[in-house]
């Protein structure tokens, strides 16, 4: 009555080409994977020098019975796959089966297993099962493999150093538990926890243990649909970054899926939200029939092919665009009651923060109870209207979606020159004015440059540009989209041009400057040039150029219309280049930090 059957040798052929026990990670990985196939929902995994000298994985789930635990360890035998069909869908976890004699042949394995009545426990060095007994009957499955590599030393010589194997382990072991929330994964290394997951099925909580509290405390909730996919999840706060593209992670039916195209995609929604060279933390579940998917049949099985894939991106950014726009983005500035300060231990290249593991009394879990994140507390009323209608349900991306402006705010002076000092109700402000006016600039340039007014300005003084001849050839071939944006220019030469009128928006005493700052951004964009991308290059560019500096005093009346014309910007909380315009100081952190509330 064995579950496990043996599979034909084309198959097993097939899965043989690729599936090498290399790294310490992949006989994690196989065991985990045959721990969830079992339906466990407690994985716990233990390691002893990043998983060199032991790795223990214990579960709650099926179990083998004898025949099947003896089975397991010979080869070409699977209970997941019985013809190829399975390899392409997503759906079943991998195809194994094939991995668990290649790790006995290179290892020694304690294997005990049981369905909950007798129970097995097995011995197998290098591949020979050398002893065969009863055992007790917890049911599941507790297997240790010891000493990996131990009869062939060449092999071992090829791991990468226990840091980076361990590195390894916790960033699997992590996105296990973010595509099963309902599991409970405890990881073990040398006796430490590095991680340890409720299974309580709350996504968010998983987020907490991996990033902390910090972060999970600015991850906003996301779930939109189309028609051939649902997607479900969570995204950072754009001032929550880090500097690898790793943490955007992207499950497809509970698998997670590694594709650059996804990650371009949610990495363009919070365009101008952040720096270019920073990336969000963002855990997306895509939901979808398996048919509509396939993956590649490679053991890693991290490529994968969608239908109708432009949709789905357009569906990820276009769900993040307004999540992000329903959100008020004012960065809150919050200190640390000196009290409550633990050591920490920090495992950034881990990307762990053991710290919540190892000070669980000190967390407060209690802000997981509630569905809805209180975050910004203090000015939430700002959005709860908008909190409250995609809490509740999934929501359609509608071209009409309402926005949060941001709160009226009154100056009460410039701080160095540089910062608008303003208050309202709710706390103090600080606004950078180069970075707000940047803002301001850059979506006025874009909404120039997407409707241009029939009007130019006719210049006194003509300007003449001579270029190299490789630069003048790209500016002639583009010399339309010039003309279209209103700009009176013409071939006056072998490689030069010269500009009569020019469109409304540029300033005036800024012409040559402008002119020719606009030339360079169309040169520089020769490859793969499209107008999408010149118009926003160009309306960086500028914006910048235009913007009142860093260090210059501006008058109160000044301040004033900067802020008004803020407010009224689409995305008022980050300047095109990603940083921030405003940071918020509420009446609770000031009384804080001035001991006035303890
Ligand atoms: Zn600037
Ligand atoms: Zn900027």
């Amino acid at each position: 009555m064995g579950k496990i059957k043996i599979m034909d040798d084309v198959l097993a052929n097939k899965i043989a080409a690729g599936e090498v026990v290399e790294k310490c990670v992949s006989v994690v990985k196989e065991l985990v994977e045959n721990s969830v196939d079992a339906k466990a929902d407690e994985i716990k995994i233990e390691v002893v020098q990043a998983g060199t000298k032991l790795i223990k994985v214990t579960d709650n789930g099926s179990g083998m019975d004898h025949d099947d635990a003896v089975v397991a360890f010979e080869r070409h035998a699977t209970s997941k796959l019985l013809d190829e069909m399975g390899l392409f869908r997503i759906s079943s976890l991998g195809f194994r089966g094939e991995a668990l004699p290649s790790i006995s042949a290179v290892s020694q394995i304690v294997l005990k297993t049981s369905t909950g009545d007798v129970g097995t426990r097995l011995e197998i060095n290098g591949g020979k099962i050398i002893k065969d007994e009863p055992s007790d009957a917890r049911l599941g499955t507790e297997i240790t493999v010891k000493n990996l590599f131990y009869n062939t030393p060449a092999r071992l010589k090829y791991l990468s150093s226990v840091y980076t194997e361990l590195a390894n382990i916790c960033e699997y072991v992590n996105k296990m538990a973010l595509s099963y929330p309902d599991k409970k994964f405890t990881l073990i290394s040398d006796d430490k926890v590095l991680l340890n997951t409720d299974g309580s099925g709350n996504l968010l909580k998983v987020i907490k243990e991996i990033y902390g509290l910090d972060v999970a405390k600015k991850m906003i909730k996301i779930s939109v649909f189309n028609d051939d996919y649902d997607i479900d999840g969570y995204i950072s706060y754009p001032e929550v970054t880090r500097s690898s593209r790793s943490h955007m992670i992207t499950l497809v039916n509970n698998r997670v899926v590694r594709n650059t195209e996804l990650n371009r995609a949610i990495n363009d929604a919070y365009h101008t939200y952040k720096p270019e060279t920073r990336y969000p933390i963002v855990v997306l579940k895509i939901s979808t029939d398996p048919s509509l998917v396939d993956v590649n049949v490679h053991p890693s099985k991290l490529d994968i092919k969608f239908s109708n894939f432009e949709d789905l991106k357009e569906l990820i950014k276009s769900g993040i665009k307004s999540v992000l726009d329903k959100t008020l983005l004012i960065p809150k500035v919050q200190t640390k009651n000196l009290d409550d300060v633990t050591p920490k231990v920090e495992l950034e290249q881990l990307n762990l923060q053991r710290q919540n593991v190892i000070n669980n009394n000190i967390i407060d879990y209690s802000i997981f109870d509630e569905p809805v994140l209180q975050v910004n507390e203090d000015i939430t009323k700002y959005n709860q209207k908008d909190d409250e209608n995609y809490d509740n349900d999934k929501v359609e991306i509608t071209k009409e979606e309402k926005k949060v402006i941001m709160p009226e705010m009154y100056p009460v002076g410039l701080a160095k020159g540089t910062y608008i000092i303003c208050h309202n109700e709710l706390g103090l402000y600080m606004i950078d004015q180069h970075a707000a006016k940047e803002r301001i600039n850059y979506e006025g340039y874009l909404k120039a440059f997407a409707n241009p007014k029939p009007d130019s300005i006719k210049m006194l003084f003509p300007i003449t540009l001579e270029f190299p001849s490789n630069e003048f050839i790209i500016i002639k071939q583009n010399i339309n989209i010039l003309k279209d944006m209103h700009f009176d220019i013409e071939q006056s030469g072998i490689n030069s041009f010269v500009i009569k009128e020019h469109p409304t928006w540029i300033k005036q005493g800024y012409e040559d400057e402008s002119i020719k700052k606009l030339l360079e951004v169309l040169i520089s964009e020769e490859k793969n040039f499209t107008i999408q991308k010149f118009r926003e290059k160009a309306a960086i560019m500028l914006s910048c150029k235009m913007a009142i500096k860093a260090n210059m005093n501006i008058s109160m009346a000044e301040m004033e219309a900067l802020i008004d014309d803020l407010r009224r910007c689409d995305n008022p909380y980050t300047c095109p280049h990603g940083r921030p315009t405003t940071i918020f100081y509420s009446n609770y952190e000031l009384e804080k930090m001035f001991k006035r509330a303890m």
